[in-house]
């Protein structure tokens, strides 16, 4: 069989422990045996960042500017433990969030399903994606605490420097308390809607975005407003081209109505909100090991990645010798991720293909009852007892049945 031609190729950012392994594995198993794979390729594993002054982590963000698509391995955000386990130079930041500033990105967390996996939502049958607005609010937060006494306001300074507002907070006349102050910025804020509007579009699915506009009548109401006029100005004819529809309601009325629901929907949630429900949306449908994530900038660039971390305790099991049953469907979802994108920007349908059938693959690897550890207490389908497989057999699974 003639490998499938790539066009252009996509950034792969290697990453570390159990998941730097299964990289490998994947491109051997399921990829390069079909794949004529073209890549530029960044090591970002923490050695090699250590040894780069982090720069190459900022260089793999700026490829992936360049070739619009990347595909990122997990990678370890260093703590004082892993700066002694590495002899690190410094506390280097999260790549992530390296990578999040450089291409101003919206990430998007969705679940990948199969037969026989259960959400504990037994309801949501179709996926729920999660786009979490990653800027403001509460973590960039200024508080303090206040003494009996105290009087707490909000003041504006102009470009001059003169008071243009001072609003009283509170008075704290009757007691000692506490005072915060967020922000937010409305490039941000469009750069999130259009973000979310573009990713709705991709994946035809609607979008719901909410706030708590009634009571935050400045605040939220700008993120409500900023919205709409991006919708109306710019999305709302191709939403009706595509048979989508966007929602706007309340935060509260939101979280009822997804749980009601039977997913199928793009949700877009203020950075707080986002935090909080990505971890009960994740958590509701079953494993870290099924959620994917993409990083989506609003000048259309896109970077893949699995939603999980470097699965270290099996990392170190797997040094000692011993076997592992590491779920790798998440990472493998990451490349077919990058490889359909690339394949759609570039006009090679035969690579879109590809991705969807490795993908096919490894569902209905799952849905037949081969599995990794972790999802056996998962799975409950008549008549198949679910097989664990160790880390290296489901990926040989998922490329016979490829
Ligand atoms: P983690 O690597 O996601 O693993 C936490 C636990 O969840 C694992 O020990 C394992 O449970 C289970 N798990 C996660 N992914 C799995 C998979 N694919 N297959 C089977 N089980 C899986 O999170 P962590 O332990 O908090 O973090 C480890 C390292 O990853 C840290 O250095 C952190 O900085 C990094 N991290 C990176 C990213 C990223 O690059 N995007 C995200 C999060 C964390 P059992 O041990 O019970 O089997
Ligand atoms: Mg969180």
């Amino acid at each position: 069989m003639a490998k499938i031609a790539m066009k252009n190729p996509v950034v792969e950012m290697d990453g570390d422990e159990m998941t730097r392994v299964l990289w490998q594995w994947i491109k051997e198993d399921l990829i390069c045996p079909y794949v004529d794979l073209k890549t530029e390729y960044y090591d970002l594993g923490l050695v090699n960042r250590d040894k780069t002054d982090d720069q190459v982590t900022v260089q793999a963000a700026e490829a992936n500017k360049k070739y619009k698509v990347g595909v990122k391995c997990a990678t370890i955000t260093p703590n004082a433990q892993r700066v002694e386990e590495y002899n690190l130079k410094q506390m280097w930041k999260s790549p992530n969030g390296t990578i999040r500033r450089i291409l101003d990105g919206t990430v998007f967390r969705a679940p990948i399903l199969a037969k026989g996996i259960t959400p504990y939502i037994p309801g949501w049958t179709k996926p729920i994606v999660l786009a979490r607005h990653a800027y403001g609010d509460v973590y960039a937060g200024v508080e303090t605490r206040t003494a009996q006494g105290d009087k707490a306001y909000l003041v504006v300074e102009g470009a001059d420097g003169s008071v243009k507002e001072k609003l009283l907070v509170q008075d704290f006349s009757k007691g000692d308390g506490i005072v915060q102050a967020v922000h937010n910025m409305d490039a941000s804020i469009a750069s999130f809607a259009r973000s979310c509007f573009n990713y709705a579009l991709d994946v035809k699915m609607p979008l719901w975005f909410a706030t708590k506009d009634t009571i935050s009548k400045k605040y939220d109401h700008r993120f409500k407003d900023i919205f709409a006029e991006i919708f109306e100005a710019e999305y709302k004819d191709k939403f009706a081209a595509a048979g989508i529809e966007y929602m706007y309601t309340l935060i509260d009325d939101a979280v009822a109505r997804v749980v009601r629901s039977s997913g199928g929907i793009v949700w877009a949630c203020k950075n707080y909100d986002g935090d909080v429900m990505s971890d009960m949306v994740a958590t509701a449908y079953g494993s870290l090991g099924l959620m994917s994530s993409v990083l989506v900038s609003p000048d259309g660039n896109y970077e893949f990645e699995a939603a999980h971390g470097t699965v270290t305790r099996h990392y170190y099991k797997h040094r000692r010798g011993e076997e592992t049953s590491t779920n790798s469907v998440a990472t493998i979802f990451a490349w077919t991720g990058a490889l359909a994108k690339r394949g759609e920007l570039d006009g090679t349908p035969e690579l879109v293909a590809f991705a969807k059938k490795l993908e096919q693959a490894t569902v209905s690897t799952i849905e037949a009852g081969e599995m990794t550890g972790d999802l056996i207490p998962l799975f409950h389908v008549e008549g198949i007892t679910p097989k664990k497989l160790n880390s290296r057999e489901f990926l040989r699974a998922v490329a016979s049945r490829l």
